[in-house]
């Protein structure tokens, strides 16, 4: 997707660590005009697919999970982080390494919201090394239901995300594969 690409170039930066800071656009303030094209994009990636439900992980993929599920009319569901009293014990929960703080964490949805009939598409800011989506991946099949793609914005093609949403058969795509990056250069792979 060439607007994002060109997006990335001009208004990213590359932290230490393999770290892609994109706050002035996706992950603190957010276009939503590009969000917008991002949601159209998704929907003609994953065009003539059956999809009941969007999931995706709070909190920086709700903004585009929502704005994607405007153009394939159906809700989204965002796994939750953290425990509160809004979610019952009634939950399907996966743990997950977080590439960006170095921890582990727990993953959780509630029941009432996927079921053995749904037809899932992952939605999430970035790709790394895959642990976000296989997280989810689980989820879904937790509930019996079928995870039916990933949709990423910004994959680190240099990371093993790419062979861990592989070994689970899930379909993925992605809107800006990148390639290798550095203080003074990003380089994304041409697919
Ligand atoms: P993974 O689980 O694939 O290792 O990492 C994906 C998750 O970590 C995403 O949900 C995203 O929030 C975060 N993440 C991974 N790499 C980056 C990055 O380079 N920049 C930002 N802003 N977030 C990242």
């Amino acid at each position: 997707m060439e607007l994002l690409k060109q997006r990335i170039i001009n208004d990213s930066k590359v932290l230490p660590g393999n770290i892609l800071k994109v706050d002035s656009f996706l992950n603190h303030q957010i276009d939503v005009e590009l969000l917008n094209k991002i949601g159209e994009e998704f929907k003609k990636r994953f065009e003539g697919e059956k999809v009941t439900k969007i999931l995706t992980v709070e909190a920086s993929g709700i903004a585009i999970a929502c704005i994607t599920a405007q153009y394939f009319k159906v809700p989204v569901v965002f796994a939750k982080k953290y425990t509160s009293t809004n979610l019952d014990d009634d939950i399907y929960c996966a743990e997950v390494y977080s590439f960006t703080r170095n921890t582990l964490y727990n993953i959780r949805v509630s029941k009432n919201y996927i079921n053995k009939d749904d037809k899932v598409l992952i939605i999430d800011d970035f790709l790394a090394n895959g642990m976000a989506a296989e997280g989810l991946i689980n989820i879904v099949r937790q509930a019996g239901a079928e995870a039916v793609g990933i949709g990423i914005v910004v994959e680190k093609g240099f990371q093993r995300g790419r062979k861990v949403v592989r070994n689970t058969g899930v379909r993925l795509e992605s809107l800006a594969i990148i390639k290798s990056m550095d203080e003074n250069e990003i380089v994304f792979e041409e697919r």
